[in-house]
């Protein structure tokens, strides 16, 4: 995990401290890069990061950022940037885009904001019944999930994603079952625009490059709105779109539409979803099993905290946009998928946004708060353990809510669901919000020289408290450290030279040294500081004796050998020294041996032995030195 840095670096602790500031929310903007290399983005992440900036929506080609406020025209300047827009931008035919552009139609929708009318003629029906409980699943069956050696989605994005988008290893204590646990930090989503050859069912739906484009900007929309929720939760999406039309992956021989979704059965999700699982490197298990693994795969691959399948069929061509059996959007609690169709039934594609929304705060332990979901107050789940208070049914002043009438808000019930309270009343909420500890090694507490101090850092997971049955619930925390702050005698030490140490992951072992300390006692203090900005309480201190530097014998040893054979030596006392060693060797060059220790400035031996003498100052740790 901890990676002895070539070159030894010096750690600026007011930039660590401003970088660690609660995040502001600037208006986003659009950057779009020369073209979609992963150097080209890594590139710009790169620059995104040096200005201060906060990817929130990562395309291939378009990254929708929030900058500081005054740094639109430095975005502009950075290296792989093409342009940058504050505003919707079109589609230029003197400039063509190879292929669709996801990410302009996402920010556009951003951008603009606008929600086209509905679908027309059909009555929008509630998204109720359609949170879904999902099987068990063992951490041994999404293993199995996946084709040896298979390529994972989100492979294709990888190490270009990390450092100013994501960190670079998994949440701390995570494991592959818990792939949306709470909905703070860096979600991959994938997006899969299921296709049908005809092959089994007759083919009647057909993805064009247009509608593609609208459902991603949907839901990226749909998101967005999500994310300005709580800005205290840091929540930025990576964005992986497989478009059956295209892409043989997302192609199957079912027509989804015209079947019942039938979720709980083997006629519809489970044919055509565990088909597509199939072909993106996971032939093995239950679908549940393999689309976790899949989630589990793109998040390890992004170096993301959590990953959602979405899954979209196409129903342009069918009269009321919804399955066979009258299902049109739903989400499995916990994850690790939702499927919708595309006109959402009467909400149509232009309200795809809203319905999203509600889907995907499932997959993250929202309830449903309709009357006729059958919802009770007494209920709880999700990470902080809420109760579905907001519940319509129980609750005659249920306020509006995104998990109730679809509303353009977000109740404190829901909030708690996903992870969104302060309870601690810190300041921040509670997944967040946890204090980094340090640890320091054992190291003696006699100090000659320059203190060094080594240890290990980590951060800090809140309980996940979640009862939901079915899989495990491990507390996992999505922060990572960002620096140590360094203190002698309660004084902050600005500069200290890190010797081993790298921030961007959960846990470090370091190693650092302190600027020389004037003899005395003293206490040294280490704490760590995570991305959130919370700060170790109890930092790891250790009370020392700084010692006196060694000052060099120089030529002050005089020898002499008596009338009666004594040889003798004297030298002038050293700075530091504690004692003295006198060394002998038979001639130059042969191996040296101790022949006296002495607390005195001199030495004398009676006798005829002959031979190279040195004298050396011993310090009180030990140390000599020899010039
Ligand atoms: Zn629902």
């Amino acid at each position: 995990m901890s990676r002895i840095l070539a070159a030894l670096f010096v750690v600026f602790l007011s930039v660590d401290a401003g970088a660690a500031a609660p995040p502001s929310s600037p208006r986003p903007l659009a950057v779009f890069l020369d073209d979609a290399a992963p150097a080209t983005r890594a590139k710009a992440l790169a620059g995104i990061h040096a200005l201060g900036g906060r990817v929130l929506h990562a395309f291939s080609d378009v990254l929708v950022v929030a900058l500081p406020d005054g740094n639109e025209l430095a975005a502009y300047r950075l290296a792989g940037v093409r342009e940058v827009a504050l505003n919707g931008v079109m589609l230029s035919p003197r400039r063509p885009r190879p292929g669709p552009s996801y990410g302009v139609a996402a920010w556009n929708a951003i951008a603009t904001g606008s929600r086209p009318a509905d679908r027309g003629g059909i009555e929008p029906g509630p998204l109720e019944d359609d949170a879904l409980t999902p099987p068990p699943v063992s951490l041994e069956a999404v293993r199995a999930a996946r084709r040896v050696g298979g390529a994972a989605q989100g492979d294709a994005h990888g190490a270009e994603v990390q450092g100013a988008l994501a960190a670079s290893s998994a949440p701390l204590g995570a494991t592959d079952l818990n792939t949306s646990e709470f909905l703070a930090g860096a979600v991959s989503v994938n997006i899969i625009l299921v296709e049908s050859d005809g092959s089994i069912d007759a083919s009647t739906e057909d993805w064009s490059v247009s509608r593609e484009n609208d459902v991603v900007a949907r839901i990226a929309l749909g998101l967005e709105w999500i994310r300005a929720q709580e800005p205290q939760s840091a929540l930025r999406f990576v964005y992986h779109v497989v478009p059956g039309r295209t892409d043989a992956r997302a192609r199957t021989g079912y027509e989804p539409i015209h079947r019942s979704a039938d979720p709980s059965g083997s006629t519809g999700e489970d044919r055509w979803v565990k088909d597509v699982l199939a072909k993106m490197g996971y032939p093995s298990g239950d679908r549940f099993a393999r689309s976790r693994a899949l989630a589990a795969d793109t998040r390890r691959a992004d170096g993301t905290d959590w990953a959602v399948n979405i899954f979209v069929v196409d129903s342009l061509a069918d009269a009321d946009g919804a399955f066979a059996d009258g299902r049109f959007a739903y989400c499995w609690i916990g994850g690790p998928h939702l499927v919708m169709t595309y006109d959402n039934q009467g909400w149509g594609i232009g309200r795809m946004d809203m319905v999203l929304r509600h889907e995907l705060l499932h997959a993250f332990y929202a309830f449903d708060e309709y009357a006729g979901s059958a919802c009770t107050c007494t209920e709880h789940r999700g990470y902080l353990d809420g109760a579905n208070l907001n519940c319509e049914t129980c609750n005659p002043t249920a306020g509006a809510c995104v998990m109730i009438a679809n509303g353009d808000a977000l109740c404190a019930a829901t909030r708690r669901h996903l992870g969104w309270a302060d309870l601690d009343g810190d300041g921040v909420i509670d997944v967040l919000g946890q204090d980094p500890d340090t640890f320091l090694d054992a190291m003696p507490t006699d100090i000659c020289g320059a203190p060094v101090l080594a240890g290990f850092a980590s951060v800090v997971a809140a309980t996940n408290r979640n009862t939901f049955g079915g899989t495990t619930h491990p507390s996992i925390s999505v922060n990572r450290l960002a620096g140590l702050e360094f203190r002698v005698d309660g004084v902050a030490v600005p500069q200290v030279q890190m010797d081993e140490g790298d921030w961007g992951v959960p846990q470090e072992r370091f190693r650092a040294t302190l600027p020389a300390l004037r003899p005395g006692s003293h206490v040294l203090a280490v704490g760590a500081l995570d991305d959130v900005g919370n700060r170790d309480p109890d930092p790891g201190t250790v009370d020392v004796v700084v010692h006196e530097a060694l000052t060099a014998l120089g030529d002050s040893v005089r020898a002499s050998r008596g009338g009666s054979g004594v040889f003798a030596m004297s030298w002038g006392a050293c700075g530091g020294a504690t004692r003295y060693r006198v060394y002998r060797r038979s001639s130059p060059g042969a191996a040296e041996s101790i022949v006296a220790e002495t607390a005195s400035t001199s030495w004398s031996e009676a006798g005829t032995a002959t031979g190279y003498f040195e004298v050396r100052p011993v310090d009180a740790c030990g140390g000599e030195r020899s010039d």
